[in-house]
């Protein structure tokens, strides 16, 4: 990308790009490392020894990082060094490593997903997010269930059916966001980005849309009630 004059970056901009990238890569890799060291502890169960040839039974995430196959080593391309032969955990959600690459990749591939449905003719886009009400108490497990069973009984159901034919929905993007805090636990929520064939304002549907979340909702654990913006 250009500084904007039409000429190259100054080796002042690249420097501290190069900075700015390095205090993130020491970040992250501190983070992986507490990280591997919580998961080591559970797997030991305290004792912080785990049997070589139980290694492998470690979650991937713990074991992230680890030469393959016992060799690794630093290979120097274009100017640029890169570490060969290490394994990799590849997830989507629990990596301070992995997880930021894999996130950034999706980023763009909805980005592109959605320039590419803007160009067509008389297409629209809509965007909803979709919460339930939590406690503190409620375990992680159990608001992944309860989120993602509400959305699969909301798009099986009658009523979404009929309305994704007004609407005139093609195709969705759905993904699971996760977030935590101490007062409130864990916020586990829906953002789904609805691609349409029509110019549709999906605002003139929330009040469908909250009912029919709240329905499938109540469905599957009927002590819990949507509130009024739990479908934004
Ligand atoms: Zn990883």
């Amino acid at each position: 990308m250009g500084n904007g004059t039409g000429g190259a970056r100054s080796a002042y901009d690249r420097r501290r790009d190069s900075d700015a990238l390095r205090g993130w890569r020491e970040r992250q890799y501190a983070r992986q490392a507490r990280s591997q060291a919580w998961l080591l502890d559970r797997a030991s169960r305290g004792t912080g020894r785990v049997a070589y040839d139980r290694l492998g039974e470690l979650p991937r995430t713990a074991r992230c990082g680890w030469p393959l196959g016992g060799i690794a080593g630093i290979r120097v391309r274009g100017g640029r060094a890169f570490v060969t032969g290490a394994e990799h955990c590849a997830s989507p959600w629990s990596c301070p490593l992995c997880t930021p690459v894999i996130r950034a990749q999706r980023a763009r591939d909805v980005r592109q997903a959605i320039e590419y449905w803007r160009a067509g003719a008389g297409h629209g886009i809509g965007f909803l997010t979709l919460t339930i009400p939590h406690t503190p108490h409620d375990p992680l497990r159990a608001m992944i269930d309860l989120v993602s069973g509400a959305w699969s009984r909301m798009r099986g159901g009658q009523a979404w059916r009929a309305w994704a034919r007004h609407a005139g929905i093609m195709h969705y993007i759905r993904s699971m966001e996760i977030t935590w805090s101490p007062t409130g636990g864990w916020h586990c929520h829906l953002h789904v980005l609805l691609l349409l064939d029509r110019d549709f304002d999906p605002d003139r549907m929330r009040g469908d849309i909250h009912a029919m979340w709240a329905t499938a909702v109540r469905t599957v654990d009927p002590d819990r009630r949507p509130r009024r913006n739990d479908a934004a």
